[in-house]
């Protein structure tokens, strides 16, 4: 794919025209593809007559709005590099982003201004902050759209010049800046159309954050390419939710397994009419079969179907087309998409291929591999090795068929007593168990300096009596006996990630 991102996404956007792009879920504003196309001109102009050069680093700080797609475009448009910023990141974390990336502009919303501000001020180097909405003080994209001020015409590379700088979630570490250039972006989103086409009259709920890659593509990028409509709520409250799908006749959802688990089990969802859905696709960590199907069971809904990926893999590999959604075996996160090769090597032994049915290290070649992470040539040669291959971290295994079935990461697995054991399998099967609501599984050690699987879970508001000794009964009466649960605590909330994932890290520290 050789345009750049913002006309590989907008390509069609004339055509469309009239059409709903985007609709806010809390008060109805509502911008077309025209509006979109147009507004995201002007406002790159206005960026170029600000100052905004080819390879600048922009950092666009907002929860989802229906701005956030046309000052994403812009920005990349006026060449700038747009590295997204999670909205409730404190002054010091967005100093600490906007420093490792050397960034020099932002966009912000009102709300989120004196934080911006604080942060412009920790790191250094910001030229200039702008609003999405109005604010004294600052240029409004506003403002902005009443530009006089020419299109900027740059000679954009695809196969060189970075669109996008997101963070990878840092769920095992400290976030890592991604290299992913325009054609590695445009690419993916044309290798994963064919697996969910969409289209006018298609109607997605953006409740995922556009800061995070998921919802970059699946809520922004790939629905926008192709004449789907947007509704888009600035964060996951559950009830506004459910009246947001039934309210705005919400065709297809793009969710992590804690919606799912919300879908599966919560009351509330009882009392909503949610029959425009057509289906539900769940990515970001693991979803357990067993979950899926009582979520799709519940809804009416073909089962969920799974997508995998990762930030570096700009970001998809595999889903479960839509056509297949049915049929597709239980808890597969899909097949490889086209254009893309993939290898499964032994933990042990990582030269070896694996056939059907080991479980081993994903690893991943093509053309939506990262150029890398930005400043950091060591870490992007230790995921990246010689022949191109990325190493995900990732542990799975492929059945007969080629579904890809995604085990946990290699660092989380447990090692007890020389077995390993997945939490993802434990949280998913006390899950099962009526009186929890939540659960998250991690490794610490017993006195003897074992590691063990410790268990944290979150107990349904009417089991308040449910004991340590229930669950770990209730887990040992399923499972071989090294992958029982040893120690069990009660929490009020698993952590979590914006993108849904368990944040076992700050579980370990806890323990
Ligand atoms: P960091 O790399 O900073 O520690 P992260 O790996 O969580 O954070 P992301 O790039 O957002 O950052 O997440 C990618 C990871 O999410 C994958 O490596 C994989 O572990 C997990 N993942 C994605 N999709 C699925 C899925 N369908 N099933 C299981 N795990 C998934
Ligand atoms: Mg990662």
């Amino acid at each position: 794919v050789e345009l750049p991102i913002h006309d590989a996404v907008l390509a069609r956007a004339a055509e469309f025209g009239d059409i709903p792009a985007l609709i806010d879920g809390t008060d109805g504003t509502t911008l077309s593809y025209e509006q979109v196309d147009r507004f995201h001109r002007r406002v790159a102009a206005a960026l170029a007559e600000a100052g905004v050069r080819k390879g600048d680093v922009l950092a666009l700080h907002s929860p989802n709005t229906i701005a956030f797609p046309t000052a994403f475009y812009a920005a990349t448009r006026a060449g700038a590099t747009v590295t997204t910023v999670h909205p409730l990141a404190t002054a010091q974390e967005f100093a600490k982003q906007l420093t490792d990336c050397a960034a020099r502009w932002i966009i912000t919303v009102s709300p989120l201004l004196d934080i911006a501000r604080r942060a412009a001020e920790l790191a250094g180097g910001v030229h200039e902050i702008f609003v999405c909405d109005s604010a004294t003080g600052h240029r409004s994209l506003i403002d902005m759209l009443a530009s006089a001020a020419p299109e900027p015409q740059l000679a954009i590379d695809p196969g060189e010049d970075v669109a996008a700088l997101p963070y990878s979630s840092g769920t095992t570490g400290t976030p890592k800046g991604v290299m992913l250039t325009h054609r590695q972006i445009a690419t993916n989103l044309a290798q994963l159309h064919p697996a969910i086409p969409a289209g006018p009259g298609d109607r997605v709920l953006a409740v995922l954050p556009f800061f995070h890659i998921y919802g970059l593509t699946a809520l922004m990028n790939a629905p926008l390419r192709q004449g789907a409509t947007v509704v888009v709520l600035p964060r996951f409250d559950l009830e506004q939710f459910l009246a947001a799908i039934q309210n705005h006749r919400i065709t297809a959802l793009y969710v992590a397994p804690p919606i799912v688990l919300a879908l599966a089990k919560h009351p509330a969802v009882a009392q909503y009419d949610l029959s425009s859905l057509k289906y539900i696709v769940s990515a970001a960590a693991p979803l357990d079969a067993h979950l899926a199907a009582a979520c799709s069971q519940r809804l009416g809904l073909p089962p969920v179907g799974q997508a995998y990926g990762m930030t570096e893999l700009s970001p998809g590999t595999h889903v479960v087309p839509l056509d297949a959604m049915s049929d597709a075996p239980p808890g597969t996160v899909g097949k490889l998409i086209a254009g893309t090769e993939m290898r499964i090597v032994s933990l042990d032994d990582p030269g070896k291929d694996l056939p059907a049915g080991e479980s081993g290290e994903i690893l991943i070649r093509g053309p939506q591999v990262m150029k890398g992470y930005l400043g950091r040539p060591d870490a992007t040669a230790a995921m990246i090795d010689t022949d191109g291959w990325l190493h995900t971290g990732d542990v799975g295994h492929v059945d007969e068929d080629g579904w890809l079935f995604v085990v946990d990461r290699v660092k989380e697995l447990i090692k007890y007593k020389g077995f390993q054991v997945a939490p993802a399998e434990l949280e998913a099967l006390l899950l099962t168990h009526p009186g929890i609501a939540d659960a998250a599984v991690i490794g610490t050690y017993d006195d003897d300096g074992n590691e063990i699987p410790h268990a944290y879970v979150v107990r349904q508001p009417d089991r308040t009596d449910l004991s340590e000794a229930e669950i770990m009964m209730y887990v040992a009466e399923r499972v071989a006996p090294y992958k029982r649960i040893r120690h069990v605590n009660f929490i009020d909330g698993v952590p979590r990630a914006a993108s849904g994932k368990i944040l076992r890290r700050q579980l370990r520290e806890r323990a």
